[in-house]
This record gives C-alpha cells, sequence and structure tokens, in this order.
C-alpha cells in the first residue's frame, strides 16, 4: 500500500528530524552548528516556515510531494537559513483515510477546548501550541470534487493575501471579509494563526485522489524562494508578489432544501454561470459568475439525497476588487 508506506516514511522522518508535537519534521539549515551573530540568529528566529497538511485525514495527496521535498533538502539540493516544519495534521483520520475520526479538526480551533475533548480537539490544541514560533503559515488541502485549477481560501488579510500571490500556486483566491468566520463559533487552523497577527494561507491544491506529488514540491519549493527573498533579501512582500492573483467572493448559494433536488451532472467547480440559468430541474442560477462546490450526493433509489447533506446545493462567486477587499 503506497498511502501506508508514505505514512510510515513521514513517521520515520518525525523520529529522525523531529518537529514540535508527534507526527512532525523539522527541517534545520545543514550548517545550524556554526557560530552566529545575535542579530543573525535573531532573523533566523523571526523567519521559521510552517506548513500544515492533511489537518482532513483523507486530503493526503500532497504527501508523496512533502516527502520529496524533505529529502531533497536533506541532501543539501534545497537551503533555507531558517527552519522549516511540517505537520501532518490528522494522522489518526489520514490511517484510516478518512475526513476526521470523531471531529471535523479544521474547526476546532478555539481555545481551549472542552473539558469532554475528541481526539481532534486535543490534537489542533497541540498544533496550536507550535504557532508562536513560527513567521508563517501554509495550510494545504484537497477538495471532493474536480478542480480546474487550484485556489486560495481565506478571509481577506493583505498581508496573507500577499504572500499567496507571492507563491504563484494558484489563479484566484476565494475570500470574504475578515469579520465573517468561515463558520460561526468555529475556527479554522488559518484563522486561528492569523489571529496571531501573522500571515496565513489556505490553499485547495486539488482534489482528492489526485497525483499532487508535482505540484506539491512546487509550492514548497516557492515558499522557500519567497520567504528567502523576505526575510534574508529584505524584500517586501509586494515587491515579490508579481502574479495577478484575482479575487472571489461568494455572492450567492442555493438552498438544498428539498432532497429530490439534482443538479446537471456536468457542473465543476468555477464554471461561469449566469443568473436564470438551468443548472438543474427548477434550480436557476440566482446570479451570474462562477460556480463552486456543487453537490452530488449519494442518493436513494428514489432519487433523494441521503442525509446527512449540505445545507447548500452551490454557491456563485463574483469577482471583487482589491481595493473592495482592503476596505473591509
Ligand atoms: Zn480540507
Amino acid at each position: 500500500m503506497i498511502l501506508q508506506d508514505n505514512l510510515n516514511a513521514f513517521y520515520e522522518v518525525s523520529k529522525a528530524s523531529p518537529g514540535p508535537i508527534p507526527w512532525s519534521v523539522t527541517l534545520n539549515p545543514l550548517d545550524s552548528s556554526q557560530k552566529k551573530s545575535s542579530a543573525e540568529n535573531l532573523k533566523i528566529n523571526q523567519s521559521k516556515l510552517l506548513i500544515v497538511f492533511a489537518i482532513h485525514g483523507d486530503e493526503i495527496d500532497t504527501l508523496p510531494g512533502v516527502l520529496e521535498f524533505i529529502s531533497d533538502f536533506k541532501k543539501g539540493k534545497i537551503v533555507y537559513p531558517s527552519s522549516i516544519t511540517f505537520i501532518l495534521g490528522n494522522p489518526e483520520a489520514a490511517k484510516e483515510s478518512t475526513r476526521f475520526i470523531e471531529q471535523d479538526m479544521n474547526r476546532l480551533f478555539v481555545f481551549p477546548v472542552p473539558p469532554s475533548s475528541t481526539k481532534e480537539h486535543l490534537r489542533s490544541e497541540a498544533i496550536f501550541s507550535t504557532f508562536k514560533d513560527y513567521s508563517v503559515l501554509l495550510d494545504l488541502h484537497q477538495t471532493r470534487m474536480k478542480l480546474p485549477h487550484p485556489f486560495f481560501c481565506f478571509a481577506f488579510h493583505k498581508a496573507s493575501y500577499l504572500w499567496a500571490k507571492a507563491l504563484e500556486a494558484a489563479p484566484v483566491m476565494v475570500t470574504r471579509s475578515p469579520k465573517e468566520a468561515f463558520l460561526p463559533g468555529k475556527k479554522c487552523v488559518d484563522e486561528a494563526f492569523r489571529d496571531l497577527g501573522k500571515p496565513s494561507m489556505t490553499l485547495e491544491l486539488g482534489h482528492i485522489g489526485q497525483d499532487l506529488k508535482e505540484k506539491t514540491y512546487k509550492v514548497l519549493k516557492n515558499f522557500v524562494d519567497v520567504s528567502q527573498k523576505v526575510y534574508f533579501k529584505e524584500l517586501k512582500i509586494e515587491a515579490v508578489a508579481q502574479k495577478p492573483l484575482d479575487l472571489l467572493q461568494r455572492i450567492a448559494y442555493f438552498n438544498f432544501s428539498d432532497p429530490k433536488m439534482t443538479l446537471k451532472p456536468d457542473l465543476t467547480n468555477f464554471r461561469k454561470i449566469s443568473k436564470g440559468e438551468e443548472l438543474g430541474k427548477s434550480i436557476l442560477s440566482p446570479a451570474d459568475g462562477f460556480i463552486l462546490f456543487p453537490k452530488y450526493p449519494k442518493r436513494n433509489d428514489k432519487g433523494e439525497a441521503i442525509p446527512p447533506y449540505d445545507p447548500y446545493l452551490f454557491q456563485v462567486l463574483g469577482s471583487i476588487s482589491l481595493d473592495q477587499a482592503l476596505k473591509w
């Protein structure tokens, strides 16, 4: 089993190059034993990178790219003057190839955790405890449905947006006002990191089951290159971010109010749709824009969606300018 082999390989590296918590790896510069000035040490301490992946256990196709990156770093093919830490978010769920064991971990970054904590609560607490040591976070995810291209997805925050832009890993960013929680009363890993005033990005790199080895490696390599420029060549992140990154926000959604509602089979994420367009029987698009997360749940023999299914049948995204987002 390839997944099992890769998980074992990551576990082995986490023993050889342990990070701050179980199932994490920290890569230190190969010359870390050399004596440094206090100014150099300060710079090194303020430029540590954190990468979280598989916080949803079944979003594990980034692992082969992570392993390749780690291996190349150890061979000296990739150089970074400070440390890089990888955290495999939900190892227990990853072993079972499932999103989570007891609770969706990427909603649980609200502290302190309740006394009746689940496995995922305890893990989110451990992950959060490491945040103080890192300057920037990249959180890698995958979607259920096919993606024509990767996308960033997080509440608008100027520094994080500029970092995302500089990474050149996706053409679009799906965003929202920073005043709006992803889900009320709950918090994702990237939100908890941004709450500390530091840039953090969530990147949906592809869909579950896709071969993401090369894409993952490239994103990680760019992350290091950008960090090198920002922290060690003293370039402003604005100067590093060259390619455009289009901003999209949710402008409408369609309630999944009847289990019989069925979308046309060919709707893929980011397909352009127009207001009034028929997207299924008696299902008309409420706006002009791009469709996101069209739902194709499992159905019974009467064609009814089998619960639990999502409250929205689909969302509609519309473009937003950077000026508008900066005013949020
Ligand atoms: Zn995810």
